[in-house]
This record gives structure tokens, C-alpha cells and sequence, in this order.
């Protein structure tokens, strides 16, 4: 499990470097910066090794391993001992806003029975994609209030990761994604609100949903067919 999932709030951390390719392409032993994937978009920050620093620009899954792009070029190498700093604004907003997306398609798939096909957490402004027949903007819009009057009672954020038979067990939903999963998947991590639906999800969220502060629905969109999209941004107060 990466620090980043161990402890989304950890924004400093101590570790080595594995390798380095085309003297940009970082690999660490462990990393706090969250990779781009699920949606959600990488960290930015900077490795501090003893012979110079680095800024962190892009941050990617490829073949397994986390690979930190990095710039000025050639400064570290193998076997360096570097820090990890987030950019803690960065990332503390994409928190607010992952667990905010998690609470908004609840109400999506709850309350109208439709399908969440796909999100994208940006910084300014974040999608929510779904599929729906009939599309009742009134109602969507409807679920900003309800949304924020979650966020105002408060409620824990709760992680565990379980074996796939074990997901398999607590929704249909979940049943029908363990039933997907490639053979070699043994685990799968559920995030969830606590009283709320258990969703799979490797990002990082809030301890807390009153973390959020509030909530603010952009625009609806028709995206063809039956495709729909949200567009919603966080706001701070
Ligand atoms: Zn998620």
C-alpha cells in the first residue's frame, strides 16, 4: 500500500531513489504523490535531496511502478536519499474535492438510479459523467442542497481494503466490479461515507466530509445519448 493511501494527510515523507530514466523519471521507494489515475489528478511538489531539488511535474502509473516526472533534469540519482513536500494545496483540494464527487454520485445513483460511467477532478472545476434516459434537471439540481446539508452534519470517511469475495458481498454493484476484476486483483479498497454506500476507490479522500465546506453544482450537460455530465467545483467558506 503507498503512503499516499496510508495516510492521505502526510505531506512531508523520507525515502530512496530507486531508479532514475532519461535523468526525469523518478522512481521512490514509497511516495506520498498520488499518481494520475481514477479520475483524480497527480500531486506536484518537490524531491529535496542533499546535492539540489527538484520540482515534481507530472506523476504516473506505468508498469506497475509510480514515476515521478521531475524538473531540472540530471540532478538526482540512484540510491539519493530525497524528501518528498507535496504542494498541500494541490492535493488538500482534490481531497475536498474526491470525497465530494463520492457524496454527489450517491445521490445520482440513489435517488434516480443512474449509472456513474466516469469522473474527472480538476482543480478548478470537476465532471461527474452518468447515464440517464430521462434527464429532470430540477431534480440533479435538487441534490446540491442535499449534498451540502451532508457536508454541514459532518460524517466520517471510512477506508478498508477486503478480499474481492468480501466486496463481492455488500452490493450488487460491487459484485458485479469484483466479478470483472482480472484474476490477479486478490484485494479490493472500499471508500466510503460511514452510513453511506462502500464504493471501490484507490484516491485520496477527506477524514471528515465537513472538510468539504460546500459544494456548488456548475451546469448539467447533454453529452449524446443517454450521457450526461455535472460540472461542480468546491467552494471555501
Ligand atoms: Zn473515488
Amino acid at each position: 500500500m503507498p503512503k499516499y493511501i496510508e495516510d492521505a494527510y502526510l505531506k512531508e515523507f523520507v525515502t530512496k531513489v530507486i531508479s532514475v530514466k532519461e535523468g526525469k523519471f523518478v522512481v521512490l521507494e514509497d511516495t506520498i504523490f498520488y499518481p494520475n489515475s481514477g479520475g483524480q489528478v497527480n500531486d506536484e511538489g518537490k524531491l529535496i535531496a542533499a546535492d539540489g531539488e527538484v520540482n515534481v511535474i507530472f506523476v504516473g502509473k506505468f508498469g506497475g511502478s509510480i514515476s515521478h516526472q521531475v524538473e531540472p533534469e540530471n540532478v538526482l540519482k540512484e540510491g539519493d536519499e530525497v524528501t518528498c513536500v507535496l504542494d498541500w494545496d494541490r492535493r488538500y483540494k482534490l481531497m475536498r474535492s474526491h470525497t465530494a464527487a463520492h457524496l454527489i454520485s450517491y445521490f445520482i445513483e440513489e435517488e434516480i438510479g443512474a449509472k456513474i460511467t466516469g469522473n474527472q477532478l480538476g482543480l478548478d472545476k470537476c465532471r461527474i459523467d452518468f447515464s440517464l434516459e430521462n434527464f429532470d434537471k430540477e431534480l440533479l439540481m435538487s441534490f446540491e442542497s442535499k449534498v451540502n446539508a451532508l457536508i454541514k452534519k459532518g460524517g466520517e470517511v471510512e477506508s478498508k481494503v477486503v478480499n474481492r469475495e468480501e466486496a463481492a458481498e455488500i452490493s450488487t454493484k460491487l459484485s458485479a466490479l469484483a466479478k470483472g476484476l482480472p484474476p490477479e486483483i486478490k484485494e479490493v479498497r472500499l471508500v466510503g461515507v460511514k452510513g453511506l454506500v462502500l464504493e471501490a476507490c484507490g484516491g485520496t479522500h477527506v477524514k471528515d466530509i465537513k472538510e468539504i465546506s460546500k459544494v456548488k453544482f456548475i451546469k448539467f450537460k447533454n453529452a449524446g445519448a443517454n450521457n450526461r455530465r455535472i460540472y461542480f467545483e468546491i467552494l471555501d467558506e
